[in-house]
Formats: structure tokens, sequence, C-alpha cells
């Protein structure tokens, strides 16, 4: 889709701290994180919402939140963590993501770089 800023990360016309990747989707950090290690799953296909995705890539993202549950555990020791989806007058970039946002009880502070480091190290 011309003009989708996801697109283009997909392309990798535009950069992105990706932190896991598959024939399927394409996982990276938000460039303006809630909180550490906040990251977006996207499919590699061009989807508005839930609306349009299909069942099959719907599950294969669940299946990957799952991955990064695991990781963000292991790796940020991470309390908790939401899963988040937008639609409608609520989404702000029209190419569907599942949004992971980590809590933690005591939040750490680390720079991109080092909370990119410690997710693919
Ligand atoms: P939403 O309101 O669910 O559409 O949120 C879109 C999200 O995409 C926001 O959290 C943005 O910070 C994030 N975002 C927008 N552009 C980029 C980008 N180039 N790289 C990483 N995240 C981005
Ligand atoms: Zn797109």
């Amino acid at each position: 889709m011309d003009n989708c800023i996801f697109c283009k990360i997909i392309n990798g016309d535009i950069p992105s701290y990706t932190i896991y990747e598959d024939e399927i989707v394409k996982v990276f950090l938000d460039i303006n994180p809630e909180s550490i290690g906040h990251m977006l799953i996207i499919p590699k296909k061009h989807f508005v919402c839930l609306d349009d995705i299909d069942i099959d890539t719907l599950t294969h993202i669940c299946d990957v939140s799952k991955k990064m549950h695991s990781l963000l555990k292991e790796k940020l020791n991470i309390d908790g963590m939401s899963v988040v989806q937008n639609n409608g007058d609520v989404q702000e970039v029209k190419h569907y993501h599942m949004h992971i946002k980590p809590y933690y009880v005591n939040g750490p502070s680390f720079s991109v770089e080092e909370v990119y480091k410690k997710l693919v190290d």
C-alpha cells in the first residue's frame, strides 16, 4: 500500500528496531513507547483493522504475542503485559497492529538502544 507507514517499515524504506520477524509478521519497538519494551506486531500483508484481517493471520499474531510475552519476561523481567488493538477512530495508523505494552511495578529506565540489545541478544 502506497503511503502506509507500516508497509514502508516492512519494505525496509523506513528503519525499525525489529525484535522478531517471520513470513507472516514483523515485530518492532514502538517509536513513542508507553513503557520500556512497548512493541507492535504487524502482519506483512496490509490489512486495515479487524474488519478485513483473516482468522489465520490473527491466530498467528496471537501466537507471536505469546512468544513476545515469554521474551519480555525473560529479558526485561516485566511484571505484567497489556495487549491493545485499536480500530476505527481510535486507530492512528491504518495498518492492523497489536500493541504489546509491558508493565513494571518499579519501572526500569533503558534507552531504546539498550532495550533493543536486551531483546535481540
Ligand atoms: P494506533 O493509535 O493504535 O494506530 O497507534 C499507532 C502506533 O504506531 C503509535 O503507538 C505510534 O507511536 C506508533 N508508530 C507510528 N510510527 C511509527 C514508526 N515509524 N515506528 C514505530 N512505531 C510507530
Ligand atoms: Zn500497510
